[in-house]
């Protein structure tokens, strides 16, 4: 994939793959603010050192966990990074609450872990991981176009 300018029209899935393992600018990937927004309940806020800001719901950060658990669980439902489970109500009449976590704390100088309600704290999420999967609608529209690419 060294050629510039190359396009793949007809294939975005395999055009965003190369684009998710383009290193990024390390101001793009060093968090000059990190707010867990725990109280109001509404997800994760990081003001990035290249001046962008991301936001993602806890809900989809416990659907987009990256460990091997639910890496593997996600690939075998065929369902994308932070894509919720189909809703099965007929065999889950019962409410469950949408994904918390208890708490969260920092993981050496390069990743923040949650230790979700349900139990679950396996997942370690690089700023390089989140600022990949940044869910702002400008980074959202984006990858829907042809891949992520922050400035
Ligand atoms: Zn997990
Ligand atoms: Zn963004």
């Amino acid at each position: 994939m060294s050629h510039e300018g190359i396009r793949f029209v007809s294939k975005k899935e395999q055009a965003r793959e190369s684009l998710e393992d383009r290193p990024l600018p390390r101001i793009a990937v060093t968090p000059d603010k990190v707010r867990v927004k725990l109280t109001e309940g509404t997800g994760l806020e990081i003001d990035w050192q290249d001046g962008h800001r991301s936001a993602w719901s806890f809900a989809w950060l416990r659907d987009a966990c990256p460990c091997a658990t639910c890496v593997d669980e996600r690939k075998a439902q065929g369902r994308k990074t932070g894509q919720s489970k189909a809703k099965s109500a007929a065999l889950l009449p019962m409410y469950t609450p949408p994904p918390k976590p208890a708490s969260a704390h920092g993981v050496g100088r390069y990743a923040i872990q949650f230790n979700w309600l349900d139990g679950h704290s396996g997942g370690i999420y690089s700023w390089d991981y989140l600022r990949r999967h940044c869910q702002c609608p400008e980074c959202t529209f984006e990858s829907a176009e042809s891949g992520c690419t922050p400035n």
